[in-house]
Formats: C-alpha cells, sequence, structure tokens
C-alpha cells in the first residue's frame, strides 16, 4: 500500500473535503511483508526487498490501481463473495487524507458495535445494528472502491490497535464482531467458498455416521425451535473446543470430544480461525511497529496512529448551535438541568471554592463557550465567581488573556474547540484538580452521592455503577441522562456539548408537549 502525502484535517472530522483535491505523490510505501508491515521510502523499501532475496514484494504498475477481494465459485466461476480475510496488506496507492479518513469510517462502525454490545443488544439487534453501520459509514456506489475502502481501513487501524494489550483485545473482539455478522450476510455459497479459503481442515460428515447420530441431531435441532430437515443437513464433525460458542449455548451435539456442527452453524468455525489469524497478525504488526515503523514514520504516519484510537468522531461543538446563547442570568437554571457530570461538577466547585485550576477552567470554559456564553459575559462570570479570593487587578494580569485566548482573541487567533468525551476520561487529574470525567475519576462513594443529588433513581444508580465497574464511562453519562430526562439516548453520549444539546431539545419538547427519542 502506496501512501502519498496531504494535509492532515483529523482536529476537525467534519472538514472533510467533498471533492479530491491534488495531491503531491511523492509516495511513501506501506506494503507488507507475510503477516506484518513495512513503511519507508522508495530507496529503503527496494534495499529491504532485496535482502528478502526472492520474496516478490513490488506490486506491479496494474495492480496499484485497484485491489479487490472476491472468490469465485469452484463451480461456475461467479464472484460470490467481497468479505476480505485481510491476509496481506494491499498494494494500492493511498492518499495520507484517505489512510485518516478511511480509518475514522471504520472506527464509527466498531465504536458502534461497542456501545451495541454494551447495552447489550441481542444477536437479531446486533445484526441489524452492523448492517446500518456499514451502510452508514463504509458504503461505496462502486464495489471496488469499497473493497478497497474496507481493506485499507483494517490495515490502519491494525496499527493503531496493535500497540498495547488492552489496545489488541479491542479490536479483535470488535472485529471478529463485525466478521461474524458480515459472514452470516453472505450466501451460503459464499460461504463454503470462504470456508475453503480458510483451509478448514474439516470434512463434511459421511452419510452413514449421519444416519447413526440423526436421533441426538433431531433432538439438538428440536431444542432450537427447527427441525433436521429444515436445517441444513450437511454437518462438520470439529474437535469441541473449535466452538466455544456453540457449545456453551447448548447448540450442538456433542460425542466422543467432537461437535456435530451443521452448515447454519459454520459461522463459529470461521470465526473461531480469524480471531486466531488477526490475534497473531496483531502481535507481528506490533513487533514491526516497535522494531521499524514508529520511528521511520515519525514526522508522518505515526501522529495520526497514535491520535486515531483516542480522536473524536463526531461534531463539531465551537461554535453555539441550535440553542443559541446563553446569558449569565440563564447559568444556573441551565447547570442544574443540562449540564453532564463532569461540567455541573466544576460549576459547583467554582461557585464553592471561588478557583479553579488550569485544567478546570480550560474544560468548563470551552464547554461554556460552546453552549453559546459569548466572551463579555464569560469574562464577567470567571471574574465574579473569583472575586471573593483573585483581585479585579490579578484577574485581568492572570486570567483574562487565557478567557481571551479560548475565544481565538488572542495569541495565534484560533478558535479553540471544546474537550470531547474521550479527551476528558483520558486525562489525569492530580491533587486539587477538579477536571476529567466523574465517571471515571470519582471514587465509588463520591459518584453514587452526586447520582442521587442529579436526582437518578437507586436502580438507575446501580445500572450506571455497573457500567462503570466495566469501564464504560460513556455509556454511564448516558444511562445518567435517560434517567434524569425520561427519554432514551440510542446514540451514546460523546461529547459535553451534545449532553447539554440533547437536554434542551428533550426539555423543550417536553414544553411543547412532543415525545422525544434521541437516535
Ligand atoms: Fe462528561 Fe462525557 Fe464524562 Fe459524561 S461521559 S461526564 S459528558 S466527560
Amino acid at each position: 500500500m502506496l501512501v502519498t502525502r496531504y494535509p492532515s484535517l483529523r482536529k476537525d472530522p467534519s472538514l472533510r473535503p467533498t471533492t479530491r483535491p491534488q495531491v503531491d505523490y511523492k509516495a511513501f510505501q506501506l506494503t507488507s511483508f507475510h503477516q506484518g508491515f513495512y513503511f519507508g521510502n522508495k530507496r529503503k523499501r527496494e534495499n529491504a526487498v532485496s535482502k528478502l532475496g526472492n520474496r516478490n514484494c513490488t506490486p506491479k504498475k496494474e495492480e496499484m490501481e485497484v485491489f479487490q477481494s472476491h472468490r469465485k465459485s469452484s463451480s461456475n466461476n461467479v464472484i460470490v463473495s467481497i468479505l476480505p480475510f485481510y491476509r496481506s496488506a494491499p498494494p494500492l496507492e493511498v492518499r495520507l487524507e484517505d489512510f485518516e479518513f478511511f480509518a475514522m469510517d471504520r472506527l464509527r462502525v466498531l465504536k458502534g458495535i461497542s456501545d451495541g454490545l454494551c447495552r447489550g443488544k441481542k444477536p437479531e439487534e446486533m445484526e441489524k445494528l452492523v448492517e446500518d453501520l456499514w451502510k452508514a459509514n463504509m458504503r461505496h456506489p462502486q464495489a471496488v472502491e469499497e473493497v478497497n475502502k474496507d481493506i485499507i481501513s483494517h490495515f490502519v487501524l491494525r496499527l493503531v490497535y496493535c500497540r498495547t494489550e488492552e489496545l489488541r483485545k479491542w479490536f479483535l473482539s470488535m472485529e471478529t464482531t463485525l466478521f461474524r455478522h458480515r459472514f452470516r450476510l453472505e450466501s451460503s455459497e459464499a460461504q463454503r467458498a470462504l470456508m475453503s479459503e480458510f483451509k478448514l481442515p474439516y470434512k463434511a460428515v459421511s452419510n452413514a455416521e449421519f444416519e447413526s447420530v440423526k436421533d441426538k441431531l433431531s433432538q439438538v435441532a428440536r431444542s432450537m425451535g427447527q427441525n433436521l430437515a429444515a436445517a441444513d443437513a450437511i454437518f462438520y464433525k470439529v474437535p469441541f473446543e473449535e466452538v466455544p460458542d456453540l457449545v456453551s449455548g447448548r447448540r450442538v451435539f456433542i460425542h466422543k470430544g467432537h461437535a456435530y456442527v451443521a452448515m447454519n452453524q459454520v459461522v463459529s468455525l470461521v470465526v473461531t480461525q480469524f480471531r486466531s489469524y488477526i490475534s497473531k497478525a496483531l502481535i507481528l504488526t506490533n513487533r514491526k511497529w516497535t522494531s521499524t515503523i514508529r520511528e521511520q514514520e515519525k514526522d508522518r504516519l505515526t501522529p495520526i496512529v497514535e491520535a486515531l484510537c483516542t480522536s473524536y468522531l463526531g461534531p463539531d461543538y465551537s461554535q453555539p448551535q441550535e440553542f443559541g446563547e446563553i446569558s449569565i442570568k440563564d447559568i444556573d437554571q441551565v447547570a442544574k438541568t443540562s449540564f453532564p457530570l463532569c461540567m455541573r461538577h466544576l460549576f459547583e466547585k467554582v461557585k464553592e471554592d471561588h478557583h479553579l485550576k488550569h485544567g478546570g477552567r480550560m474544560q468548563l470554559g470551552l464547554f461554556l463557550k460552546g453552549v453559546g456564553l459569548k466572551l463579555d459575559d464569560a469574562l464577567a462570570f470567571w471574574k465574579a465567581e473569583f472575586a471573593p479570593k483573585v483581585s479585579a487587578e490579578r484577574f485581568d494580569k492572570e486570567y483574562a488573556y487565557n478567557i481571551r485566548h479560548n475565544y481565538g482573541r488572542e495569541g495565534k487567533r484560533t478558535d479553540y474547540t471544546p474537550y470531547s468525551c474521550q479527551k476528558i476520561i483520558s486525562v489525569t487529574p492530580g491533587i486539587g484538580d477538579h477536571h476529567g470525567c466523574p465517571y471515571r475519576h470519582f471514587s465509588e462513594e463520591n459518584l453514587r452521592a452526586a447520582l442521587v443529588r442529579m436526582g437518578v433513581s437507586s436502580r438507575a444508580v446501580e445500572d450506571v455503577m455497573d457500567k462503570v465497574h466495566n469501564r464504560h464511562y460513556q455509556l454511564a453519562c448516558t444511562l445518567t441522562f435517560e434517567a434524569v430526562h425520561g427519554s432514551s439516548c440510542d446514540a451514546g453520549i460523546n461529547h459535553p456539548n451534545q449532553y447539554f444539546i440533547d437536554s434542551q431539545r428533550v426539555l423543550q419538547s417536553k414544553v411543547n408537549g412532543v415525545q422525544f427519542t434521541l437516535i
């Protein structure tokens, strides 16, 4: 895969161009040697190729145009599937822009899957969710483009998520779930082609053996509400430990250490192979990353790769949105009704202590800017709150500059963006700091007390704490939102300013007597 240089727009996903500008094709190479990656410029790649002897890694010119993953049925040479196994990085030319945006689109799919699993969605609901997420983020009118995007985005995220044990675990689990659902959507002909591509060492059970266990197979089929004739009559005999999900769900007949897997259950076999393959590939990619890629690409791909796993994928909240501006006189009221816990806590602390350290001022200050507090009001708010401890003269000297700076009126005149949940959750507050995410940074006792103060019922508190114990902080915040507002929020909370806007929408709709569901 060839990566071409293009300026990064990572900081603001909403600025994604609709047309592709001209790019400088001073290309770098990103291709694969076996299961690992190789990055480098042309000379370095050629050296590496010569060191590797006969391994023909150089893509031919025509191969670099497009890359398709398709299989042909053994009988009639018709393309039956575009579901790839991601065996090697494609010999493609990729714009740096696409390198990043394709990965972000796939990340939206994987994060959606993760949210669905954390919310305990049923298998049928997950199927629908995965299909919708894929359609919304990965579809392209041209099948070839869609396949390319699928493969490129997988390999970029493999780099992003190979770097720690925790990241590898998450990526492996989400990619496996995605693969499982996509495999299920394939026709049985395509599924068989995929099985043979994996070279699964299982043979179909012979007629004689099938007859000898037919009664038992019928019993299992009946226990699942099927009958044997309706189920696919082809069975595979496999070591039972290779289909743990079928065994734990009592959906398979086991005899002498072997499970009899029906054709309509082979997804378990293929998924086991897929998981094991991706797991090994992640370890190999990690070795490549730490030994060469990180250093070679330190000025170009490394910053993108390192930022991708914490990148915020939602809308830009740097400007106040549909609820316009809030003034100082409204702020106490909206803080009670519409601030998420992180901002409520900072707001209460500044009222109580008449001071906030830098991290807290930034987190709350940018949030207030995003919800529509004008610069003059912001200056007046902070000055009034700090007044018991900080003189007006000292405030103007030490604090006013930073507030104006956040509004783009000082220094580089950048219009700074309010922090996303991911950014807030990932900070490590020090002693005396009040910023961060309460779901992550509060003690259990303090968090429970804060939730009760927000009016969350004791049953909902338990649900929230359950998510916190499993480290699903944004879901915990979503459940709090739903408990406080009596309205579901299917999209989940990804940004404190989104919480504010969604809250205002619900409150407004209640005033207007409209039933509201946030999706
Ligand atoms: Fe704030 Fe996000 Fe944490 Fe909710 S999940 S408290 S909005 S940082």
